[in-house]
Formats: C-alpha cells, sequence, structure tokens
C-alpha cells in the first residue's frame, strides 16, 4: 500500500506522510544508513530531513543516496542555525558538499527558540535575507523553520509569512504545540513532525507500562505512538529516526494501516498524563548538548539510563548499562555549558548529578 501523502506547503505541494530523520544517523554505520534508506526510498518515502548539527549525518545521507542513486526519488532537507548571511552561506555550501547535491529541495531556518535567535535571522544582512537570495538562486525550492519555541513566539514565526513549512516538536506525549499545529494547517503551512517517539521515550518496548499505546494494528509500543500522530491530518511529515531496517519496515505498517480512531488517541493521552510528573527529566536523546560539554560526558545516554530506571522501572537493566559508561556522572563538574543547547530545558547538572547517586556505585 502506498504511503498517504500530506500537503506540506501552501502551494499544494505534496509529500508522503512517512519521513526520514537523520538525527540517529551518528548512531550507525555507513553501511546500516545505507540499507536503511535504501528500504525506506523502496516502500515510498521521500522526505529526508537532517543537519549540519547531527554529527556525521549530512555525510552518511549524502553517500547513500549518491550510492543509491535516488536523489531525484527524495526530497532532501536540511538546516543552518546560523544567525548572519556570510555564516549562513558558508553553512549551506558546506552542507550541500556533504550532501553530495547541487541542490536541496527545504531548507530550515534551525533552533530558533526565542525572539532573541529569530529576530537576529531576521535582520538586515541577517541569515533570513542571505536564505532567500539562495532560494532565488535555485539552490533549493521551500523555505522551512525548525523551532522549540513558545506558542505566541511560534505564532508570530508563522505571520511574518515568510516559511512555507514548520518543523515542531509534536508527539503523543508533547501536546502542548497542538494549538500552533493548528494555526500552522489553518494558514496552509506544512508541519513535520520531529521527536514523533520522543527520542525513544515512546518506543521502548521493555516496558510494559506504555502498554496502552498500541491498538490491534500496532505490534510495538512505536508503532502506536506512530499511529497517534499519523491520525493527525494536520501533520504532513512524521520525522523518523531509523536505527535498524526493521524500523522503517515497522513505521511503513504503522502510517499505511487503518486510521487510529479519535477515542484510542485520547487513550493514549490520558495514559501518558500519568508520566506528567516526570516531564523536566526527559530527555529527547538529540544530543545538541554533546559536543559542549567539557567533561565529555555522554549525557543523553546517563539521562536515558535515568528514565529507565525511574520511569520504565527496568532497574536492575539500567544500572548495568549505567555502570558499563566509560565516564559516569561524577565527571560533572555542574559548569552548566550544556544548559543553553538543550532545547527540552532539562535542568541537566542536576539529573546528571541524580544518575549517579542513584545508579552509581555499581
Ligand atoms: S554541567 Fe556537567 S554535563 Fe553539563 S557541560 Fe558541564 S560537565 Fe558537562
Ligand atoms: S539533555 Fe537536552 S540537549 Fe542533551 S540530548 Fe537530552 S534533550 Fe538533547
Amino acid at each position: 500500500m502506498a504511503i498517504e501523502k500530506r500537503r506540506i506547503t501552501p502551494d499544494g505541494f505534496e509529500a508522503p506522510l512517512l519521513g526520514l530523520g537523520g538525527m540517529r544517523m551518528p548512531d550507525i554505520s555507513q553501511k546500516k544508513a545505507t540499507a536503511i534508506i535504501n528500504r525506506a526510498v523502496e516502500l515510498g518515502v521521500k522526505y529526508i530531513e537532517t543537519s549540519p548539527g547531527y554529527g556525521d549525518s549530512e555525510e552518511k545521507i549524502g553517500i547513500a543516496v549518491e550510492e543509491l542513486g535516488c536523489r531525484n526519488r527524495v526530497y532532501i532537507s536540511t538546516k543552518s542555525s546560523r544567525r548572519g548571511g556570510a555564516e549562513l552561506r558558508e553553512n549551506f555550501e558546506r552542507s550541500l558538499a556533504r550532501l553530495r547535491t547541487d541542490r536541496f529541495d527545504f531548507y530550515h531556518m534551525w533552533f530558533v527558540n526565542d525572539m532573541d535567535a529569530f529576530n537576529a535571522l531576521m535582520s538586515k544582512g541577517g541569515a533570513l535575507e542571505e536564505a532567500k537570495r539562495l532560494r532565488d538562486e535555485g539552490y533549493f525550492k521551500r523555505l522551512g523553520i525548525t523551532t522549540h519555541a513558545g506558542n505566541d513566539d511560534i505564532r508570530h514565526f508563522i505571520d511574518t509569512g515568510e516559511f512555507e513549512l514548520v518543523t515542531l516538536y509534536y508527539n503523543a506525549y508533547d501536546t502542548g504545540v497542538e494549538e500552533v499545529v493548528q494555526y500552522a494547517w489553518g494558514k496552509g503551512l506544512g508541519v513535520v513532525a520531529m521527536g514523533p517517539l520522543k527520542g525513544g521515550f515512546l518506543s521502548s518496548d521493555n516496558t510494559e507500562k506504555m502498554a496502552f499505546l498500541r491498538d490491534e494494528h500496532a505490534e510495538t509500543n512505536a508503532q502506536g505512538a506512530l499511529r497517534w500522530l499519523a491520525a493527525d491530518e494536520r501533520v504532513s511529515v512524521l520525522a523518523v529516526g531509523y536505527t535498524e531496517v526493521e524500523h522503517v519496515e515497522q513505521a511503513y505498517k504503522a502510517v499505511t494501516g487503518p486510521r487510529m480512531t479519535p477515542g484510542k488517541r485520547e487513550e493514549i493521552v490520558r495514559g501518558l498524563k500519568a508520566f506528567e510528573k516526570h516531564k523536566k527529566e526527559i530527555c529527547s536523546c538529540c544530543d545538541y548538548c554533546k559536543e559542549h560539554c567539557p567533561q565529555g560526558l555522554p549525557i543523553s545516554s546517563i539521562l536515558t539510563y535515568l528514565a529507565q530506571y525511574e520511569i520504565y522501572g527496568i532497574k536492575e537493566f539500567a544500572a548495568r548499562r549505567y555502570n558499563g559508561l566509560k565516564t559516569k556522572g561524577d565527571a560533572c563538574t555542574a559548569c552548566g555549558a550544556c544548559l543553553e543547547h538543550c532545547p527540552q530545558k532539562l535542568n541537566i547538572p542536576e539529573l546528571i548529578e541524580k544518575a549517579h547517586a542513584t545508579l552509581g556505585g555499581g
């Protein structure tokens, strides 16, 4: 069955609902990345999104797409967090080289998480001006914005009329952004859902605590979470990160099955409310903080083990994984250098300390 196509820009351009998010590419080999992209393209995935900030994701995708000879069958979408015009152009050219292409289909202003960032990119000689110049020169077709900002700010970004699509952190747990999903959709913009599985939080099959995510068409928790999102007609593309070929096949089944019912969707949201108290602890494993830690702490792994211990209750497993780390939480100096890079606004040093107190000693 073909993947449903949804409108992704105001001119009515459509993309298949299931996409490929490149954030997990640094975790896998080139061989596996190529196999995943190959299977995704075979199943009808077109929207492939990445960023120069996702480790070697752009390089891996570039090599895979070249090897598979599928450049004309996919839409490549990348981003820049640069705020100045010259820096943006430099970033853009580097992305073209890494992705081994001469053009992009979509380009996003990235990590625009507050008004200061937005005003900087909108300023004279800033990134937006340069991006539009690159679009006029034919280097990419459609301009988007990727944001974790508050809803009022996002509405303001949309109201400028500069963007054709918006990438939002939206999933069955993070439903606070739903009103801007509606707003963007109402204005004709495409909505790309990033973090559809909340960095793995919704896809852990180690826990029966979230069995309510599944319906009769979902064999796994991840499929249930994807089905929840796919049933929202306002979402254009799900940017799902895969680390196994099998995950692509599972996601394909999830989005091509019958739509999840509204009643089941509500049940899932209600079920996830029980985890609300952990909101300030759940790491989305974006790894934006990683390169900023002078101690080289594997922050996302540590916070994942803490969640596994505290939230999923798989204590022994989590403690074993934590104690197998080369660098553990006691290496954290609480310098705070990671804090401004966390889109989830987590108090990282505090959580790291808690993780070590809870899991350490093995
Ligand atoms: S506060 Fe800890 S985890 Fe964060 S950058 Fe400093 S040492 Fe690394
Ligand atoms: S702590 Fe924050 S920045 Fe670091 S991986 Fe987790 S969500 Fe991302």
